[in-house]
């Protein structure tokens, strides 16, 4: 990632495409016309034939990143207890099925020279959810974003989230839930962190 604290903690914008990826918007419509044809629906009818504009425009939105700027700022009283942000609500696209999963996050750090404000936490799995994904690797994205820019004593991100293709197909248990998660630092090393951290946002997870 290139973006990198500047003398007062001010990180550049995050790029909006990770890795270049860029949209062709009209191929996507032509490609969305192209798979209603498949399904066997004529494009003639009123109520269709915009669908493959709105088809392109709706997944443009779900895979394009709002940047911003994730300030943090110096911990000047020394806070050393875990700070956790619980039941942040997330959505994104299954990688293999382009199909939803929603869910919330629980974001915890125990902080060393900066803090960062906790709205920002929600857009950082904002940031990584705009993206096809594999629930797995959005846990670790957020986990390894939030250790590598904000260098915590250590960082815990839990993922709870329904995911359409599961619930709505195949096994078709709605509101099954997969949880995931990614331990860094002393939030996976130190035994009473970890415990600290998980009673947090599964305890809180459970009484939902
Ligand atoms: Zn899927």
């Amino acid at each position: 990632m290139s973006d990198v604290f500047d003398g007062d903690g001010h990180a550049e914008l995050l790029s909006p495409h990770p890795g270049g990826r860029e949209i062709d918007l009209p191929r996507a419509q032509a490609a969305a016309a192209e798979l209603l044809e498949a399904f066997g629906y004529r494009l003639d009818d009123e109520n269709i034939a915009e669908t493959p504009r709105r088809v392109a425009a709706a997944f443009a939105e779900l895979l394009t990143p709002v940047p911003f700027n994730p300030t943090t700022f110096p911990n000047e009283e020394g806070y050393d207890e875990l700070v956790v942000a619980t039941h942040i609500p997330f959505h994104s696209l299954c990688m293999h099925h382009l199909l939803p999963f929603h869910g919330v996050a629980h974001i915890g750090y125990l902080p060393g020279e900066r803090i960062i404000g906790l709205s920002k936490l929600g857009r950082v799995v904002e940031y990584f959810s705009r993206d096809l994904q594999i629930q797995e690797r959005l846990t670790t994205q957020v986990a390894g974003w939030l250790q590598d820019e904000l260098e915590p004593k250590g960082v815990g991100v839990v993922l709870e989230a329904e995911h359409l293709c599961m619930s709505l197909r195949g096994v078709q248990k709605l509101g099954a839930k997969t949880v995931t998660s990614a331990l860094r630092g002393v939030v996976r090393d130190d035994a009473r962190t970890r415990q600290e951290f998980l009673a947090l946002t599964t305890r809180t997870s459970h009484d939902q």
